[in-house]
């Protein structure tokens, strides 16, 4: 980063912005505001340029037929795999985490490169689709509490080797592969199937963003009453549904 500031791109909310995933946008900006970290956010269309000097992207789920387009318009630009080579952050959900995978198979039932940022590969799952409330480990090296979060997918996501599984799960299906894995990560790139929208449920992990970009091992707290009465209902509801 240049300076003191935070800059966060909402990746093509035309395309990738099912399940209020937006809300991850707004959680990040208001977890860094709350800190007086001055933060500009900029939403970026799939008929626009990826700007490259940002420092947190964030990329939301869709449906098939917008996942393929987002996946092509995404190759064809290239900023975003151009921004992770400077550094930047990306944080992914759903079909934005299949995106940033080697490939994924697409509404037409062919095989769709991504950009290849995660050593992950995506099929289509033969079962029934993963639904429902999620409740996992985080890999404890992120010092994260427990996620929640909601899924709803039909893709399948294996790891490569130098992808780490971004949590195990306790309920839920995450990945698919019933290895218990839900989502990967490398350095800087992370990708998970959970809805909620995931930072709403997980303000953590917005404030664990906040602390790569900015290089910094602590932030100050905040007030987190809200986000810890709606963590509790559903992990309640995760374990034991109604
Ligand atoms: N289309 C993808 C799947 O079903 C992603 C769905 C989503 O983003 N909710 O696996």
């Amino acid at each position: 980063m240049s300076d003191s500031s935070l800059r966060l791109v909402w990746v093509y909310p035309d395309l990738l912005s099912t399940y209020g995933d937006q809300g991850n946008a707004l959680v990040v900006e208001r977890r860094a505001q709350q800190r007086r970290v001055p933060v500009t956010r900029v939403d970026v269309r799939s008929d626009q340029p990826i700007p490259t000097s940002g420092d947190i992207y964030l990329l939301g789920g869709g449906e098939d037929r917008p996942q393929r387009l987002a996946a092509e318009r995404l190759r064809r630009d290239g900023g975003v795999n151009r921004a992770v080579a400077n550094g930047a952050i990306v944080f992914s959900v759903c079909a934005g985490y299949q995106i940033l995978g080697h490939e994924f198979v697409n509404d037409l039932g062919r095989p769709e490169p991504g950009l290849g940022l995660l050593d992950v590969v995506s099929t289509r799952g033969e079962g029934e689709r993963c639904v429902g409330d999620v409740l996992a480990d985080i890999d404890p090296r992120l010092g994260l509490p427990p996620l929640t979060g909601f899924e709803n997918h039909q893709g399948v996501t294996h790891l490569g080797p130098s992808a780490r599984p971004f949590a195990q799960v306790r309920v839920g299906r995450g990945n698919g592969t019933g290895d218990g894995t839900e989502g990967a990560f490398n350095d800087t790139v992370f990708g998970t199937y959970m809805h909620g929208p995931v930072m709403a449920r997980n303000p953590h992990i917005a404030d664990l963003l906040i602390k790569l970009a900015l290089d910094v091992n602590a932030l100050p707290p905040v007030d987190d009453q809200w986000y810890d009465a709606l963590r509790e209902e559903r992990i309640a509801a995760a374990v034991q549904p109604a």
